[in-house]
């Protein structure tokens, strides 16, 4: 059995495919979404998952969260004297969900398929499987979070040359891809996004909405209380809607006004947000040499994509409304065991092939014959241009 594993930034959920589907698997406390949240306590004791996140309110500093966003990277988290990488930190993710899913399965896992964004870097895709291995699995396919979702929605049982954009927006990046299905093969014909953007950013904004309504200075609260800050806020993020206002009564240990913040005054705040949204995507249709008009089908991803908005500018944008019809926090690990399936050649897969491109442009720095003093230093010499779709290997 292969697991399909999606390593998220806020969460990660893992499935398999069984029984001619895939199937998501529930952790230890019945839930598909585990947080990708470590804590550490001083007498060696290591939380991961629902009670890590549990421990974030009372241990701050004790506990590491959206620690993806730094794979690949030199960073390292210092807690009790210990230095961590988030290498470490993600292998540490993967062996929680391991055992769960042994448990549930009730039989021993070796191999996974992993999900990382379109745009990781070879980087931080080595990184990606070093944790794999670390938590003592072999993983020799990584998937594209798009593609995965592109698979879970059963792109590939569409009309030859149709085309697809995937709109992801998770906790902490966001991806878009333009894919094409053509001839048994699903072609990612253009990728971008930003790996530093996603829900905790408009959760970021809607807190410093609330601070300054409120009349509270951050300089006002402590770590605990700027944990309890989040997580209220995060969840009032959810409720927010343009027929149905926040009303905020004070639920912080110091001196607060009662705060009212429309549907409005939030969308305004986030405006930068949504131009980060949509420049991407703007990109990404240039790139693909597609018309918005050109684009058959749109799926939105990740939990963010939940907010109302993001469903207007995209509809807005491409005149037509996006599908959600999964639960945009299950599509990738769905997508991830079916690729899974793929891979262990299961008989009630028909034969997808896919392909996927360079996130970046490949090359190599060259100088300048003409250029006799060498001012001009080395330059760059594209060999693989962005989103050039890479062969399959035979
Ligand atoms: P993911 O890693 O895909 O689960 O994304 C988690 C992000 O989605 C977090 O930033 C959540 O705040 C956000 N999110 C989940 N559900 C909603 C919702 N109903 N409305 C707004 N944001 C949401």
């Amino acid at each position: 059995m292969i697991l399909g594993i999606d390593l998220g930034t806020t969460n990660s959920v893992c499935a398999v495919f069984k029984d001619g589907k895939s199937q998501l698997i529930p952790n230890r406390f019945g839930e598909f979404m585990t947080p990708s949240i470590v804590s550490f306590e001083k007498d060696g004791k290591i939380h991961i998952g629902q009670s890590a996140k549990t421990r974030a309110a009372l241990f701050p500093k004790e506990t590491i969260k959206a620690f993806k966003r730094y794979m690949g990277t030199d960073k390292t988290y210092k807690i009790h004297g210990h230095l961590y990488t988030p290498v470490e930190l993600s292998s540490l993710i993967i062996k929680h969900l391991l055992e769960d899913a042994e448990n549930h399965l009730n039989e021993k896992i070796t191999e996974a398929i992993i999900s990382v964004p379109a745009y990781f870097n070879n980087i931080q895709r080595s990184a990606t499987k070093q944790a794999a291995e670390l938590a003592g699995l072999t993983v020799d396919k990584l998937i594209n979070e798009p593609t995965a979702a592109a698979i879970a929605y059963g792109l590939q049982d569409k009309p030859e040359y149709t085309d697809f954009m995937i709109v992801d927006l998770g906790g902490g990046t966001f991806d878009v891809s333009i894919m094409e299905y053509f001839d048994g093969v699903l072609e990612v014909k253009a990728s971008g996004g930003d790996n530093f953007l996603g829900g905790e950013d408009f959760t970021n904004v809607l807190i410093e909405l609330y601070l300054t309504k409120a009349r509270i200075r951050t300089t006002q609260l402590n770590p605990k209380a700027k944990q309890k800050l989040y997580y209220t806020i995060e969840q009032l993020k959810r409720d927010i809607s343009s027929n149905r206002p926040l009303i905020i009564e004070p639920f912080l240990a110091v001196k607060a006004d009662k705060v009212e913040i429309t549907f409005e005054q939030y969308k305004q705040a986030c405006e930068k947000l949504l131009q980060k949204i949509s420049k991407p995507i703007e990109r990404c249709l240039r790139d693909s040499g597609l018309e918005p008009v050109e684009i058959d089908e749109i799926i939105l991803v990740g939990g963010a994509s939940r907010m109302g908005f993001i469903k207007t500018m995209v509809t807005r944008m491409f005149k037509k409304i996006p599908r959600t019809d999964i639960d945009p926090d299950l599509t990738i690990a769905v997508g991830a065991a079916i690729q899974a399936g793929l891979k262990a050649k299961d008989k009630d897969l028909g034969d997808i092939v896919l392909t996927d491109v360079a996130p970046y442009t490949l090359g190599t720095g060259v100088v300048n014959d003409n250029d006799l003093y060498n001012s001009q230093g080395l330059l760059f010499d594209p060999i693989i241009e962005r989103n050039t779709t890479v062969p399959k290997p035979m």
